[in-house]
């Protein structure tokens, strides 16, 4: 299967379908950001819409630099629970997946004042019409646990901008939902540098084979959704949530994602885990029918993420050095941040 990703060309959005092979020059050119909120622990969704594509980009020698938005919790329930053990998961998340501390910086946005300061300039960017109408804000408020919808979930992505341009990153691996906000992003960068003068750079998305993984329930699997399989999940957890994915009639098994969403996307799975070719996968299966499909799927899973859980545990051993980490992510995001924003007040003639 392909898995380069374009670096060197410029579209907003690169998927491995257009890709070319990275060069040496290109890869460290470039500067990735992406994160995860803390809500929850890692699923599948992420590691094939974003996770795996940030590990590849940074063995192939990319600053990488991942964002857990901590204040982003907040956009659609009232109070952020279990924040420090959802953080911390996070990290352990990270490092089980191949994440190499030496190399990326890990840091949780509220903890970094100036990069949510570039907030009050971007939000004097955009429209209140251009904020209303992002669908993935949209989806988000029909599934959000508040009666009222809050000021910060229609700011959200410009804070997300904030989170992607105070490091200046040039892309951004992530899944389909959040091609609003990079085009929110863009958008932002774009008109700042015209505004004041040349800052930022306008950041492309990086979307995977796989942009929207469904959940057993077949809309996208979130963390917040009761529809995920958690990396960390054990073999019996994988097995059990499997069994109850949602799936067809139809015995014999076929990928057909528009027509067949549900079983296509247990066949991509299947696919994604053994990197074989998901008709290939799914004529395999033929007329096994749904439960045939599922027992591959687990096996497949399970076999996959064996490696992940297993150092992921090991990392669990020592959570100081879990906490260490995130520490110095912090700071050197401080530092980072400190100088956008001050190049940022310069541009904009601020009295310094
Ligand atoms: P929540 O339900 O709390 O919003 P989430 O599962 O949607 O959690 P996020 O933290 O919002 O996860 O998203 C982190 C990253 O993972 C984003 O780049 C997002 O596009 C990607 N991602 C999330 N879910 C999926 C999915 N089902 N398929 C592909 N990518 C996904
Ligand atoms: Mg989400």
């Amino acid at each position: 299967m392909p898995t380069q990703p374009v670096l060197t060309a410029a579209p907003a959005t690169v998927t491995p379908d257009t890709a070319a092979p990275a060069t040496a020059a290109s890869v460290h050119s470039e500067r990735v950001l992406t994160g995860d909120r803390p809500t929850g622990p890692l699923h599948l969704g992420h590691y094939f819409g974003t996770l795996h594509n940030r590990v590849r980009l940074q063995n192939q020698g990319t600053d990488l630099f991942l964002v857990i938005p901590d204040y982003q919790v907040l956009t659609d329930r009232d109070v952020a629970e279990h924040l420090v053990e959802h953080v911390e998961g996070l990290v352990l998340d990270y490092l089980g997946a191949g994440v190499d501390p030496a190399r990326a910086t890990v840091f949780t946005h509220s903890a970094v004042p100036a990069l949510n300061q570039l907030l009050l300039p971007f939000l004097s960017l955009v429209s209140v019409a251009e904020l209303g109408r992002n669908p993935t804000v949209k989806d988000e408020i029909a599934h959000s646990r508040q009666s009222a919808v809050s000021g910060l979930m229609y700011t959200y992505p410009a804070h997300q901008a904030a989170d992607i341009l105070f490091c200046k990153a040039t892309l951004v691996p992530v899944g389909k939902d959040q091609e609003p906000h990079l085009e929110l992003t863009r958008t932002i960068a774009r008109r700042f540098n015209e505004r004041y003068g040349p800052v930022f750079p306008e950041p492309r998305t990086l979307l995977s084979q796989a942009p929207l993984l469904l959940g057993t329930d077949g809309t996208k699997m979130s963390k917040s959704r009761a529809n995920s399989i958690a990396l960390k999940a054990t073999s019996d957890e994988t097995a059990r949530l499997i069994r109850g994915a949602k799936t067809d009639q139809d015995r014999r098994i076929s990928y057909d994602p528009a027509a067949r969403p549900e079983v296509s996307n247990l066949v991509l799975l299947t696919a994604l885990c053994q990197g074989r070719d998901p008709h290939e996968v799914a004529e395999s299966i033929g007329d096994g029918g749904a439960s045939a499909l599922k027992a591959a799927a687990t096996e497949a899973v399970n076999t996959h993420f064996a490696p992940l859980r297993a150092r992921r545990a090991q990392y669990a051993q020592d959570m100081d050095y879990v906490r260490e980490l995130l520490r110095a992510g912090n700071e050197r995001a401080n530092e980072v941040a400190e100088q956008t924003l001050a190049q940022v007040r310069a541009a904009m003639g601020m009295f310094r």
